[in-house]
């Protein structure tokens, strides 16, 4: 299959590593002309945990660099360069390539389809995760998932053909009959961790620990669950704070640093911010629903921004 990586990052990266390995012909595309070109060099560097480093070769380019329409395209963009990547591979998409979103955040399916008809639209979400350590160099541990979902109701046999591509290439994909309930339960906890560890410059289990902890998290998932409402996605408040709770214990999250905390205190670089709690508020603002804690969040993480980012 002929497959497309639009944004290759950490994640994109590990994406077409192990799609490449399963005997796809991949693509990897990106705006940052120094790791594409370190990528088409030396190969992509992967460090992975219990296996010596590997170089490996799979071609990279920039994303306006390639014309040939594609059989599947996985966006993995950060949320805020979604837009730029669509329009830079506006030539790739043809009338029967299938278009993935496993970003992080909310709102990604309506930006997607206003490039290409609904059918050939599929979102979920991926517990794999990705280090990019520079150019050209990625590290990956642990194991992950996807779940994924058509976004048109006549899609399901197309997104069951893609989560036999992505098993294949040993993603343990699976078919989720209700993926958008995954995408808002995961946005709880990005606009939840994420945005309070980074603002508190701490880590989860440190966060878990403080006496503030739960009404922080009840705040936040309350309006979080109104919003969500709207869209036809019921997240019951307490369940979502057990869920996100369970993370505060050492044995799963508690030493980590969430990947916000990591991109705005560690690397200064942009959040993803305005499509998690900046979703909340904005919608919420649409629809008349009170969301003055999320529109805080939204405001000290970009005023943090601000500050670290020259
Ligand atoms: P990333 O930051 O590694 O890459 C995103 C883009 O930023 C790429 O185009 C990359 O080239 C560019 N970039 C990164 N570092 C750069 C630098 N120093 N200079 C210039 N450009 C640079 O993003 P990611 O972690 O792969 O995340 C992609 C999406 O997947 C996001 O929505 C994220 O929330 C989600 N996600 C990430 C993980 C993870 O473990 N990394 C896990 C699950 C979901």
């Amino acid at each position: 299959t002929k497959i497309a990586i639009a944004g290759s990052g950490a994640m994109g990266s590990r994406f077409g590593y192990m799609l490449q390995s399963a005997g796809n012909d991949v693509v990897l595309l990106d705006n940052w002309a120094e790791h594409v070109q370190a990528i088409n060099t030396n190969g992509l560097t992967v460090v992975e945990a219990g296996h010596e480093p590997v170089q490996v070769r799979i071609p990279a380019a920039l994303p306006t660099d390639i014309k040939e329409v594609q059989d599947v395209i996985i966006l993995f963009t950060k949320s805020m360069q979604l837009v730029d990547m669509l329009q830079a591979i506006k030539p790739l998409i043809g009338a029967k390539t299938k278009v993935v979103c496993l970003l992080n955040g909310l709102g990604h399916p309506e930006t997607i389809e206003q490039y290409l008809p609904k059918e050939n639209i599929f979102v979920g979400i991926t517990l794999w995760t990705a280090g990019l350590t520079g150019p050209g160099a990625i590290t990956l541990t642990g194991s992950g998932n996807v779940e994924l979902q058509n976004v048109d109701p006549d899609g399901k046999e197309a997104a069951q053909a893609l989560v036999a591509l992505l098993s294949a290439a040993g993603l343990n994909a699976q078919y989720s009959s209700d993926v958008l309930f995954s995408i808002w339960r995961k946005a709880c906890v990005n606009g939840t961790l994420n945005s309070l560890c980074a603002l508190l410059d701490c880590n989860i289990a440190q966060l878990g620990q403080t006496p503030q902890a739960q009404q922080l998290l009840r705040s936040i998932v309350a309006e979080f669950s109104a919003v969500a409402a709207t869209e036809a996605v019921e997240l019951d408040i307490p369940t979502t704070i057990a869920h996100i709770s369970k993370m505060f214990a050492p044995e799963q999250a508690g030493g980590h640093y969430p990947s916000m905390h990591q991109d705005l205190v560690q690397h200064h670089r942009l959040t993803e911010v305005d499509y998690l709690n900046g979703y909340v508020a904005r919608k919420g603002a649409e629809k008349h629903i009170a969301t003055p804690v999320n529109q805080l969040i939204t405001e000290l993480i970009h005023a943090k921004e601000a500050l670290l980012i020259k």
